[in-house]
């Protein structure tokens, strides 16, 4: 086998060897069936097997009730910047979003396209450095719902609490830090997330929606942006993405063989641990984006003390096996995103390089 390097993209992402290795295993052919899962019909009984397992497993990792749907859907995160105003918001209404990054914009940019989208909070202003508190968000409390986006991609921040909306449906972007930890599923009318940070290959889209919320759903939606028709269809009003629903299952049953959400938390306080103690231990060498209280454990960016030596890092780090580590242009620097399949050891070997290459370059 070729080395694998430490991989740090913000996604696609790093998956479990245990998922690539049974992948790799059963790609000619799944036990009993002959076939490749790549190539089976979505309409076999072993997929639909398959989708069950993946339904079946997310409920059970996140205590999913029979009050919402589980959705696997096609077009990124991003389709669902329109989706979530196309059917949930009323008109007359409107809808509130908290703006903590690029893509909380976007999907706000999204929901002005349909109706009247409010900014409910932003820490534009401060660079996104910090997420909003509860005391500074600003509900409507007739509004359709209130959006955020739980883990910041680019700028490194994340939501440690569940915003209290009222009666206000809460309904949240959770594409990089899904499955990182215990969530409130039940405190929430939608939650979505591309598979590619933390859940799977890119090409599917995971949706759990509240039941209730489908009757919001206008009558005159393109068929493929009508969540009740994808309910209602159970994920196969189409061709779904057949291998991508096979290897997010293949991640959910990892996930549950570890123990489940509780020690992905576990181990993802313990990698985030590492990587903060030693930014903050370089005497200001290396300095950290967002602001403590809010600091993500998924993806981590930082500075170094000028332009020259964090292009001299990058190169550096990329030819001792350290790969994706160039920030995002908005913020610049390094980024070091660290999702559940990051091994401890990579973060191991990334503290060791940062503390030589600062007394090599201190
Ligand atoms: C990556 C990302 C998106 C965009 O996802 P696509 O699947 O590429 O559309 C949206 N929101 C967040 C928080 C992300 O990290």
């Amino acid at each position: 086998m070729t080395k694998r390097v430490y991989n740090f993209s913000a996604g696609p992402a790093v998956l479990p060897v245990p998922v690539l290795e049974e992948i790799q295993q059963n790609l000619m052919s799944l036990p009993g069936v002959g076939m490749s899962v790549l190539e089976i019909s979505h309409r076999s009984g072993t997929f639909q097997q398959i989708i069950d397992e993946a339904d079946t497993l997310f409920r059970k990792l996140l205590s999913v009730s029979d009050d919402y749907e589980i959705l696997f859907l096609q077009g990124g995160a991003t389709m669902q910047f329109s989706m979530v105003p196309a059917n949930l918001m009323i008109p007359d209404k409107g809808a509130d979003y908290v703006l903590t990054g690029t893509w909380s914009q976007k999907a706000l940019k999204e929901a002005k396209k349909v109706g009247t989208a409010r900014t409910s909070a932003s820490s534009e202003k401060e660079g996104f450095n910090r997420i909003p508190a509860q005391g500074e968000l600003e509900i409507n409390p007739s509004s359709s719902y209130l959006h955020y986006t739980s883990n910041n991609t680019i700028f490194g921040t994340e939501f440690d609490y569940v915003p209290d909306a009222g009666s206000v449906p809460l309904v949240v972007d959770v594409s990089s830090d899904f499955l990182s930890r215990p969530f409130d599923v039940a405190r929430h009318g939608l939650i979505y997330a591309g598979a590619q940070k933390n859940v799977g290959p890119a090409g599917v889209t995971v949706v759990l929606i509240r039941k209730d919320l489908l009757e919001r759903v206008p009558a005159n939606l393109p068929t493929m942006m009508d969540y009740g028709e994808m309910a209602k269809g159970k994920s196969l009003l189409n061709t779904p993405p057949t291998f991508c629903i096979y290897a997010v299952g293949l991640v959910l049953k990892w996930i549950d063989s570890l123990g489940g959400l509780a020690e992905m938390e576990k181990r993802n306080i313990e990698k985030a641990q590492l990587l903060y103690s030693a930014i903050d231990g370089s005497s200001g060498y290396y300095r950290g984006h967002a602001k403590t209280e809010s600091r993500s454990r998924m993806n981590i960016p930082f500075r170094l003390p000028s332009e020259d030596l964090e292009k001299k890092f990058l190169k550096e780090a990329t030819a001792a096996g350290f790969d994706g580590l160039k920030g995002h242009r908005s913020v610049g620097g390094l980024r070091a995103s660290i999702y559940n399949a990051f091994p401890k050891e990579g973060v191991e070997a990334l503290v060791s390089f940062m503390k030589e290459f600062q007394t090599t370059n201190g």
